[in-house]
């Protein structure tokens, strides 16, 4: 069997595999992906971006890609509409993007990063030592090769092979409820957007094509154990039972049926091993959230490891990719629980709704629900929280710099952190440039002043991780060489 070697090797080239790739190689990583499919699916996904994914996209120079793109204002807490639009982003609102789209955005993004992407190629056992992982990865035509890494992250989605073979712990709730789910061409039905009715929940959309995208749940029926997906009798024998309508006499272009499961592996990382996105937590997706936690979890990821196998990471970094995301993605978790059981629990959650209809008449509620939605809420722990902006993101600015007209997404392109200091500067401070001098290949530092009337850096001087998330603000020098030392390893000599 051949043997080559990598400093990560990714398995999956699903849109968070895809995402982690092009980050490590921002790092400087060597990666190999290996993908299982042949050719990138065509299969109907995921369809929003939500705000704090279109920053980063911004961060990483990939919002042109989108080209237009529809926007939403309002979004959903379990069925009951929540503004979104106005959270505090640039990119506020629900952004209509096919899955497929992205991946392919990414794709071409990571690999003219310099990722190798090995399609039709599945990994089919893995092993770790003191020193790396040794992975076997079969090809199409069934001759196998071993890969030996530093590091593996599984990237392989819900049924993950990584997960089992590395023997992370994944535990939660079998999924209890179900909703039906098609594509079909033919039908006239009214659109709806959460519609309750006494016998269950429809929601149809006639898209511009003249395909009715349909979805049902009746009222007390357990989720079915399914080898395969629901067939067509299924769904319109469901949704005659709910609506009172027949939509026997349409087409199906495309069925499926997801239900109420949630899982969350108890760790990110088993020692060389790693988990991102569906591969690491399994949830019902609602309100479009799957997609871009995993999307967040590859860029709070890639720059922590590239900087570890290329041996300048400080100690502990890496395990802050657990501690922090899975932080986030129990929040969401619950969150999607909750959703889960405003929208298909029958008649007796109906004063539960109307409980949550009343709260989301209050602003502190839809903020709270919306910027965890959105994601332009999170702020990861920090051991010195006193400044609002430490562990938030870095938000979006307009800012002049001394090469021109520059914003915030745009100075943290190269995948470095970034040094801001806003003119003009306090008089009675070393200039910071000089004090980060001996992080100047891990961190860009800038000079810039704001925009006229951009207040949005409430702060003189901050530093942000290559994810955009704050880790200094307004502290002294001795705080920013320890914030420095903390994230981005010790100084180099000058
Ligand atoms: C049918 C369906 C409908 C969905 N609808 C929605 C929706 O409406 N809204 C929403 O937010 N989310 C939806 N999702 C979820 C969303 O698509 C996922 O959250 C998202 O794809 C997660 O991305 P990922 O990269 O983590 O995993 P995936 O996209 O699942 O990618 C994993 C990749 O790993 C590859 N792989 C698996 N095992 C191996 C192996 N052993 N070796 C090599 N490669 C391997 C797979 O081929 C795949 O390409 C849907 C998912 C499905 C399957």
């Amino acid at each position: 069997m051949s043997e080559s070697q990598t400093d990560v090797l990714v398995v999956g080239a699903g849109p968070v595999g895809l995402m982690l790739a092009g980050e490590l190689r921002l790092g400087g990583a060597r990666v190999v992906v290996a993908e299982r499919l042949p050719a990138p699916t065509t299969q109907s996904r995921a369809s929003t971006l939500h705000a704090r994914t279109m920053e980063l996209l911004d961060q990483r120079g990939l919002i042109a890609e989108l080209g237009e793109v529809a926007r939403d204002d309002t979004g959903h807490f379990g069925g009951i509409p929540l503004p979104l639009g106005v959270q505090p982003s640039r990119y506020a609102g629900l952004w209509k993007v096919p899955q497929t789209r992205i991946e392919e955005i990414l794709g071409v993004w990571a690999t003219g990063l310099g990722a190798e992407v090995r399609r039709g190629c599945e990994l089919t056992a893995l092993d770790q030592d003191g020193a790396a992982v040794t992975a076997v990865l079969r090809d199409q035509d069934g001759s196998t090769a071993r890969l030996r890494a530093r590091y593996a992250v599984g990237c392989d989605g819900e049924k993950s092979t990584v997960r089992g073979l590395a023997g992370f712990e994944f535990v939660g709730t079998a999924a209890g409820r179900e909703l039906l789910r098609a594509d079909v061409a033919g039908i006239d039905v009214p659109n709806r957007r959460f519609q309750r009715l006494p016998r269950g929940l429809a929601i149809a959309a006639r898209r511009p094509d003249g395909v009715t995208r349909v979805m049902v749940h009746e009222f007390g029926r357990p989720a079915a154990a399914r080898r395969a997906e629901p067939d067509f009798d299924e769904v319109t024998a469901t949704w005659a039972r709910v609506t009172g309508e027949d939509i026997s006499r349409g087409t199906p272009v495309w069925i499926n049926s997801f239900g109420d499961a949630s899982h969350q592996v108890t760790r990110y990382r088993r020692g060389r091993v790693l988990l991102a996105g569906d591969a690491a937590h399994a949830q019902m997706p609602v309100g479009g959230q799957a997609l871009n936690l995993g999307l967040q979890d590859a860029v709070n990821l890639g720059w922590k490891l590239a900087a570890t196998v290329r041996g300048r990471a400080p100690a502990g970094l890496l395990d802050t990719y657990h501690e922090e995301r899975h932080l986030v993605g129990s929040q969401v978790l619950s969150d999607i629980a909750a959703q889960a059981t405003l929208l298909l629990g029958g008649p007796e959650v109906e004063p539960i709704r109307s409980v949550m209809s009343g709260l989301l008449e209050l602003e502190a509620v839809r903020d709270r629900l919306g910027s965890g939605i959105s994601g332009v809420g999170i702020r990861y722990p920090m051991e010195d929280a006193g400044h609002p902006l430490l562990g938030a993101r870095l938000p979006h600015a307009e800012l002049i710099t001394e090469a021109g007209a520059s914003t915030t997404g745009a100075l943290l392109r190269s995948g470095r952190g970034l040094l801001l200091e806003l003119e003009p500067r306090s008089s009675d401070r070393e200039d910071l440039r000089t004090v980060a001098r001996g992080w100047a290949d891990r961190v860009c530092a800038v000079t810039a002043r704001p925009r006229p009337g951009d207040r949005a850096v409430a702060t003189r001087a901050l530093l942000a991780r290559p994810d955009g998330h704050v880790v200094w603000a307004d502290g002294g020098e001795r705080q920013l060489r320890g914030a420095l030392t903390r994230w981005f390893g010790h100084p180099l000599p000058t």
